[in-house]
């Protein structure tokens, strides 16, 4: 067993659906579980669509525009309107529209789970007809009914218990007469039976929850890049790719922030020792980059993450000059309580110093809370630079850069920045 994932940043217009029908040709007998995104920036454009709906605006151009996209995507295909990849899309459509207006008074996350998920149904419908049309013989399985959650929505975290139970109740049975599987990323049921999320860009680890369950050989991760760099090629022309690295390291760039991988994919895979490759969808043929428990001298090669669109807040005591223990367990506890992943952080004598992403839903929220009890200040558009084995290092991206806070652990250097010299 094998698992494939294509992604968003793959399938954009009928022409990659058609390379992806090409990549699939090519796969001998091997059974096969295709996890697939949302097409394009789909899931951009229903976040937006959400916020419109929320603030009671106009979104019914938004959403005709996303429906005409994924109409056209079918419309290659089919010249017949009646096929019923038609009325499948009309009737994701007619749902989503539903979920948009009469959930708005659910918490956010809750409705962001019920509506941004129906990128991800749009694109399996679609492909599953194409791929019949293709002769190419497929069981789409509803991601929905296999992959159970907490209902930490938006960021759920995987109920591995009942996801096992799922699936070899639901996907096992079904691998003696078949061999080909298409379902969704990104999405899961929550235990109280909402629809729930793992994240953006959380299909690469949808993909490694199969493969874990499965006891899948490899996964494959399809990619407009031809692997992992050591740098992002698309900004730095002297980025190599890193042929091969372990777990280890790949798990390190993800969590520094490199945007190939998602960080929770390495563990499911880690544990059971399956081999991850990340390979480039447009020629397949190369190699790419393996990833697996074997050290190799990629290892060693500096490597320099970009995180953009940075917020710094600075926490300061209201009356008494310094912050003591009690409310550092408060600032923490404020945090844990909003599931805001902290970046980087730093305390000096009258400030605590953390920054995070710009998340617009949480920000707010966030300051208020911390306002109760803490002055804050905040700087945002600011840049987390990340450079791995950093004495080692020749990139210069820090130069004439203003460095807010800084660290150094271990072979790690972090800066956070307000300008990167590219
Ligand atoms: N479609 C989702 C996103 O864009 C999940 C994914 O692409 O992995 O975040
Ligand atoms: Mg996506």
């Amino acid at each position: 067993m094998q698992i494939y994932k294509f992604g968003g940043g793959s399938l954009i217009d009928p022409k990659s659906i058609e390379q992806a029908i090409k990549i699939v040709n090519n796969i001998h007998n091997e059974p096969t579980l295709i996890v697939i995104s949302a097409f394009a920036k789909t899931t951009n454009a229903l976040e937006n669509i959400l916020l419109l709906a929320r603030d009671n605006q106009d979104f019914s151009n938004d959403l005709l525009n996303l429906k005409k996209f994924h109409e056209n995507i079918a419309s290659y295909f089919f010249n017949n309107l009646d096929h019923p990849v038609f009325s499948d899309i009309n009737q994701c459509f007619q749902q989503l529209e539903h979920a948009l207006y009469n959930y708005k008074n659910w918490e956010y996350d809750i409705h962001y789970d019920a509506t941004i998920s129906y990128g991800e149904i749009l694109s399996t419908t679609i492909l599953h007809y194409i791929f019949d049309s293709f002769h190419i013989p497929n069981v789409l399985l509803d991601a929905r009914d296999i992959i159970i959650t907490d209902t930490q929505h938006r960021d759920a975290i995987i109920n591995w218990d009942l996801t096992n139970k799922m699936i070899d109740e639901k996907v096992k049975p079904l691998l003696q007469n078949n061999n080909l599987f298409l379902t969704q990323g990104f999405i899961g049921r929550s235990i109280d039976g909402y629809v729930s999320t793992l994240g953006r860009e959380g299909s690469d680890f949808s993909a490694a929850i199969f493969a874990n369950c499965l006891d899948a050989k490899a996964i494959t991760i399809w990619k407009d890049v031809p692997g992992i760099f050591n740098a992002n090629p698309k900004l730095f022309k002297n980025a190599v790719l890193l042929h091969h690295i372990d777990y280890k390291e790949a798990f390190t760039l993800a969590y520094y922030g490199a945007t190939v991988l998602h960080p929770k994919t390495i563990k499911p895979l880690q544990s059971k020792k399956i081999k991850l490759f990340v390979k480039d969808f447009y020629n397949p043929t190369l190699d790419g980059t393996l990833i697996d428990d074997i050290t190799s001298d990629d290892e060693h090669i500096p490597s320099l993450i970009i995180k953009s669109d940075q917020v710094l807040i600075s926490i300061a005591p209201k009356n008494l000059l310094s912050l003591n223990e009690n409310d550092l367990s408060l600032i923490f506890y404020t945090f844990a309580d909003l599931n805001i992943r902290i970046n980087l952080m730093q305390l000096d004598a009258f400030n605590f110093y953390v920054c995070i992403n710009n998340d617009i839903a949480k920000l707010p929220i966030l300051i208020n809370k911390l306002n109760e009890s803490f002055n804050t200040d905040l700087t945002y558009n600011l840049s987390l630079v990340t450079i791995t084995y950093y004495d080692k290092s020749n990139f210069d991206v820090l130069k004439n850069s203003k460095i807010f806070i800084e660290q150094i652990n271990d072979n790690v250097k972090q800066c956070l920045v307000d300008r990167i010299n590219l």
